[in-house]
């Protein structure tokens, strides 16, 4: 049977807030499923909404909605005031210098979308190079195949370690004078494997490239600081950090922003329009064209508010010790494989389990109330590195608890003991 290891309070570890109180905050954290009180380890999938946010979004559409920046009302005002407080809490969030480099858009997929066709399409041509790493999620490499294919470039890929580790070594071979851009994830989707980053970004740097760098999974798990990073481009969604769906993120440096042409034309995203010629605007507003999801960006400047109560900081301690919890009991489970063995992780834990395929664990551990993603996760390339098509996911955030975990454990060895 299961011992408890190197439980976080046994090893002295004191968390700066209490998670069963922090779940509290978040609605649906209290519904029952079969009948068991809900343990969301989707978290890699979506995060689920503290009720500040939920409430947020209620109150701008019963105070303050209306369009932005067009009409000279106070409902204007209030909506367009509360959607600027937003951008620049996602600067704040982000130590971006300017909220100039800060555009709304719908996620991390359209954002990186969105490089891909203005910038790539601007400033890439036949014979260059891309350089990807092999953690990376489908979004963060269809785009550049599909501009690779458009121009005639060429997509070279970073290599990991047995670990899921980036190899330095191998990436700076790759780079060279026909280098344009590297791109690549903070933190894995699939592995939980936290890159190297700044360094990354440093080499990419040094070599004459820009550089993006895919927040999708980080920004809810450690400190981001975009200006000691000094990457040229930056994605997240709003919705993996405790906001809404439909909202995102893309910073950009503002001059790369302001030499780069939009991608979509339209209202907003205009200084002066007659049928002959159009002059746009200059960033972010040139990269927001139409009437953009006013109400969300809302709601994602709450979700920001709500992780500084807790701090960054303090998430990120807590979650470490959680994650090191997990993968000590899970290590013990006879037949279990974990993949992604970085010693810098964050959030995630991928494994597949001896006589089971990973739809059998899911929907067994679904029976005990417990949601863990099965599957690809959208980053074929890197589990097949593994020899592996899919794997059982769960992923961690601050509301779920070492209860949480001695849950998981106990429904895989129920699950064994049952076969
Ligand atoms: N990048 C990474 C690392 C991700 O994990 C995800 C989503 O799982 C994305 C990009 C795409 O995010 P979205 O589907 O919210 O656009």
């Amino acid at each position: 049977a299961k011992e408890k290891k190197q439980h976080p309070k046994a090893s002295g570890f004191k968390a700066l807030f209490d998670a069963n109180l922090v779940k509290k905050d978040f609605p649906i954290l209290q519904e029952r499923i079969n009948g068991r009180p809900l343990i969301w380890l989707d978290n890699a999938a979506t995060t689920q909404k503290p009720r500040q946010v939920i409430d947020r979004i209620s109150y701008f559409y019963q105070h303050e909605n209306s369009n932005i920046h067009r009409a000279a009302h106070e409902l204007a005002a209030r909506a367009t005031d509360a959607y600027e407080a937003a951008r620049e809490k996602v600067r704040a969030f982000l130590n971006a210098g300017s909220t100039n480099e800060i555009v709304f858009v719908r996620g991390a997929t359209e954002a990186i979308n969105l490089v891909a066709k203005s910038w790539g399409d601007q400033h890439l041509s036949a014979g260059d190079e891309i350089i990807v790493s092999n953690l990376e999620h489908h979004a963060n490499i269809v785009p550049w195949q599909q501009l690779a294919a458009r121009k005639g470039l060429k997509l070279r890929v970073i290599p990991v370690d047995d670990d899921g580790q980036i190899l330095l070594d191998e990436y700076a071979k790759l780079l060279n004078p026909k280098t344009k851009l590297v791109t690549f994830t903070q933190v894995s989707n699939a592995l939980g494997t936290v890159t190297p980053a700044k360094k990354i970004i440093e080499l990419a740097h040094q070599a004459g490239a820009k550089t993006l760098l895919d927040g999708a999974q980080s920004v809810s798990h450690l400190r981001v600081d975009l200006q000691a990073l000094d990457a040229d481009f930056f994605v997240f969604s709003g919705h993996k950090v405790f906001g809404p769906t439909g909202i995102g993120v893309l910073y950009g440096k503002e001059d790369l922003l302001n030499e780069t042409q939009p991608w979509q034309g339209g209202g907003n995203m205009i200084k002066d329009v007659t049928f002959e010629h159009t002059q746009f605007h200059q960033a972010p507003s040139r990269f927001e064209a139409g009437t953009g999801n006013i109400a969300d960006a809302v709601g994602l400047g709450a979700a920001i508010d709500y992780v500084n109560r807790l701090g960054i900081d303090n998430i990120n301690q807590y979650e470490h010790y959680l994650l090191l919890y997990a993968t000590n009991l899970l290590k013990d489970v006879p037949g279990l494989r974990l993949v992604g063995t970085a010693p810098d992780k964050a959030s995630v834990l991928s494994f597949t389990l001896k006589g089971f395929t990973n739809d059998e664990v899911g929907q067994a551990l679904n029976k005990e109330g417990i949601a863990v993603r099965t599957g690809h996760h959208c980053a074929q390339p890197i589990l097949r590195r593994f020899g592996l098509e899919s794997t059982v996911r769960p992923s961690l955030a601050f509301y779920n608890t070492c209860e949480d975990i001695d849950t998981l454990v106990e429904s895989l060895y129920k699950l064994k003991r049952n076969k």
